[in-house]
């Protein structure tokens, strides 16, 4: 069950958050509950409820995601290699209804994912 969208209340400054990225498309903080040494959330400003709506139009966005994603590694200094990871809906592990990537670092990282 998706829990209450918060990350809409995080964009509009109604609740605080650690903020280490904000521009004209995207916001990045740092996850309440890492599971990394890194644990960084980077989040569209439109609300894009998860991953299985996004459209054609929706792409420069999701590419400045990943950019975002890459410098924010660079600035953390994740030269040995990162994780980004969408959750999407229930069954792909996703709490919050509003679009977010991951960017996961300072650890080993395994494959399958559990
Ligand atoms: P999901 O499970 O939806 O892919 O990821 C949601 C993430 O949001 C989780 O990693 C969770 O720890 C994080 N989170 C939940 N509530 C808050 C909050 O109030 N502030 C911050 N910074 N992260 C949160």
């Amino acid at each position: 069950m998706l829990a209450e969208n918060l990350f809409q209340r995080i964009i509009e400054g109604k609740i605080p958050a650690n903020v280490i990225h904000d521009d004209e498309h995207c916001l990045a903080f740092h996850d309440i509950s890492p599971q990394a040494p890194v644990h960084v959330l980077i989040i569209p400003k439109k609300i894009i409820p998860t991953h299985d709506v996004l459209t054609r139009e929706d792409g420069p966005l999701m590419g400045h995601l990943h950019l975002v994603g890459l410098k924010l590694a660079k600035d953390l200094g994740l030269v040995d290699g990162y994780r980004l990871v969408i959750n999407c809906k229930d069954r792909g592990g996703q709490t919050v209804p509003h679009l977010h990537m991951h960017l996961l670092g300072g650890r080993d990282f395994h494959w399958p994912p559990g």
